[in-house]
């Protein structure tokens, strides 16, 4: 084991939310850091749809970072709504957030990546940067390579790089696999005014139309835009023989799967803007441990990649805070990541246990019944006043 140095120096792979809340809290108790990031810019790709952050795990974070105040602020409450439907657009279930609930407000993911890389000092972040490996050194360092095949050293190489992490081979063997479902992802924009029937079923936060192995999920982000995800258990070719940018074709395959559902839930499919984008599900093994190496290690999905069961992005900010707090905290590096990873890992094979079971539930491997959604994982268990069923 090595004395870490007075200054250390940290590298984070990957600018997600879990290695930006990282950078951020090692900033703010002084501790220099840079972050190397592939995409070229901050405004590359789309970020995506909206989260809903935790009191208990997000929220944590973020008062770590010293940015709670303004996440609050940012965020939408009302985005708490929740509705269940059956494929005959009965609705079975409507939930909605109590007045000053503030246990899961959402966000739209890039409004939060903007909130915490504003936070961080200019030039943390270097943009195009794709880490192509790390290897660990002797005397607790660890070597990283960049894309151009630089080398270079650190005392801590943290991989916040997501589901494909290039840092995770330097810890495990372990490699993501397809978790039998897919979710097709199209939106609409301006609801209100151009897709009334669209709005009405969203209400102002999320609905499930829920039909043995299969559902449709609408979001509602800001602005009036709202996020779709055709979600279904099939063999991860479901699209053999079409060409996914063929948004007819693509439309075709999926109305032939959803036969038999209400029309104004079929306009799903049918009315949406722009094209779709395809997003099998994959996952790490449970558990997916690793033996401690020192000078490096993971947080995030690149550390426990899990189903969509509205954990992943909370985790990887409770994951990034907790890292930076240990390092902060430690007089070594090697240190840091025992007090870090002790209570990461436990925590992440109770929550991919979880997220599992919720996905067999949700999606079981049979066509038959209708919109079965177990009590026990009603995702908005927290909101208070909830409602009994309406029907109509
Ligand atoms: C459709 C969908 C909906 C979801 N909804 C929710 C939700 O409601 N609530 C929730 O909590 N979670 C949700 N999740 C899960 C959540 O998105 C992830 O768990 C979360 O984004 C993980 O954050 P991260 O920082 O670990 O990784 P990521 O967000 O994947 O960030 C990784 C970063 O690393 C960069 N990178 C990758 N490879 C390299 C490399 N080699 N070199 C340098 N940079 C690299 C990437 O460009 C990216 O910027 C959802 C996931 C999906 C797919």
């Amino acid at each position: 084991m090595s004395p870490t140095p007075r200054t250390p120096r940290i590298a984070i792979a990957g600018a997600g939310l879990g290695g930006l809340v990282c950078a951020r809290v090692l900033q703010l108790h002084g501790v220099p850091v840079t972050v190397f990031e592939r995409e070229a810019t901050p405004e590359s790709r789309s970020q995506g749809g909206t989260l809903d952050i935790h009191q208990d795990t997000g929220q944590v974070a973020l008062r770590a970072a010293g940015l709670l105040d303004q996440f609050l602020g940012l965020s939408r409450p009302d985005g708490q709504e929740w509705r269940l439907y059956d494929r005959h657009a009965t609705l079975l279930r409507h939930d909605r957030a109590g007045k000053g609930d503030l246990s899961r407000p959402e966000i739209d993911r890039g409004r939060l990546r903007t909130l915490l890389l504003d936070s961080l000092t200019p030039g943390t972040v270097r943009w195009g940067h794709c880490v192509r490996a790390v290897t660990p050194l002797p005397h607790g360092m660890a070597r990283l390579h960049h894309h151009d095949r630089a080398v270079e050293d650190f005392d801590l190489v943290v991989g916040a790089d997501g589901a494909w992490s290039r840092v995770r081979p330097a810890l495990s063997d372990a490699q993501p696999s397809y978790a039998g479902v897919t979710m097709v992802e199209t939106h609409f924009d301006d609801v209100d005014h151009r897709h009334p029937g669209i709005a009405r079923l969203v209400g102002g936060g999320t609905m499930s139309a829920k039909a043995g192995r299969r559902s449709l999920v609408l979001q509602r982000n800001s602005n009036g835009h709202v996020r779709a995800y055709i979600t279904f258990r099939g063999p991860h070719d479901w699209d053999a023989g079409i060409d996914l940018a063929d948004t007819e074709a693509v439309r075709a395959r999926l109305l032939s799967q959803y036969q038999g559902w209400d029309e104004s839930l079929l306009d799903i499919l049918r009315d949406n803007e722009g094209g779709f984008i395809n997003r099998p599900m994959f996952v790490l093994p449970v558990p997916h441990t690793w033996q401690r190496v020192p000078g490096v290690t993971l947080l995030g999905d690149a550390a426990h990649l899990m189903p969509p069961a509205g954990v992943g992005a909370n985790l990887a900010l409770l994951d990034g805070a907790e890292l930076a707090r240990a390092v902060v905290d430690h007089p070594t590096i090697d240190e840091a990541l025992e007090a870090y990873e002790s209570v990461m890992l436990p925590r992440a094979v109770d929550n991919a246990r979880t997220a599992q079971r919720m996905l067999t539930a949700l999606m079981p491997d049979t066509d038959s019944g209708d919109a079965a959604f177990p009590d026990a994982l009603w995702p908005a268990g927290a909101l208070s006043d909830a409602r009994p069923a309406h029907t109509g």
